[in-house]
């Protein structure tokens, strides 16, 4: 399975203010959205492109396009909507799968409370977005989710990961494509990532 952690400087440097725990709701907000869109731009350098006939003004030019259809992006209730704003600013186009898993407490099993699955899931490439890959528990869930509902192409963006959701990811499901933000240090006893953002959520929707 691909994993590929940005290196770009702005991503890098947004991480590192979304740290901050004097961080109000608006700035966290807007870093969410901001490093969202720019690790858009790297999960989809890879997408083909096919040439298409345009007038333009000087005439008729064959110009690239996206080959494929648009994909669809999958936010992970509820923290995963922090960073819907930000991929769609470059995918537009995208249709939207919302995905919402809940740990079943007698089983400790994660368990999908809402899905809402595009009907064509099978023909797009399903973009998975969630601000933080602890355990990988709700990840495994929503790809295996995706997978049964014909999807074959997928990409999973995670703003922070903890090593151990991504040996989870890696070992189930090697042709998931991971791309990450920044790779941190490991989880602590409570399943939260260490240094980590604390609980993404909560900072996202101001429920601190
Ligand atoms: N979810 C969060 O929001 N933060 C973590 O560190 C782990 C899971």
């Amino acid at each position: 399975m691909p994993v590929f952690e940005s290196t770009h400087p702005l991503v890098k440097h947004k991480i590192s203010l979304l740290r901050d725990n004097d961080i109000s709701v608006k700035a966290f907000r807007e870093l969410a959205k901001e490093i969202a869109m720019l690790l858009t731009v790297e999960a989809t350098q890879h997408f083909s492109v096919k040439n298409t006939s345009i007038t333009c003004w000087s005439g008729d030019i064959s110009v690239p396009t996206l080959a494929d259809k648009q994909p669809t992006l999958v936010p992970i209730l509820r923290a995963g909507l922090g960073m819907l704003e930000g991929s769609l600013s470059v995918l537009p186009c995208a249709k939207i799968s919302v995905v919402g898993i809940q740990r079943n407490e007698d089983t400790l099993q994660p368990k999908s409370y809402y899905e809402n699955i595009i009907s064509d899931i099978q023909s797009r490439t399903a973009i998975i977005i969630d601000p933080m890959l602890a355990t990988g528990g709700t990840a495994l869930a929503t790809i295996d989710l995706l997978k049964s509902s014909g999807c074959k192409h997928i990409i999973a963006l995670f703003l922070v990961a903890a090593p151990e959701g991504i040996k989870l990811i890696k070992e189930a499901h090697s042709d998931v494509t991971l791309t990450i933000g920044m790779i941190d240090e490991k989880l602590n006893e409570q399943g939260y990532i260490l240094p980590g953002l604390g609980d993404a959520g909560d900072k996202i929707f101001g429920t601190l």
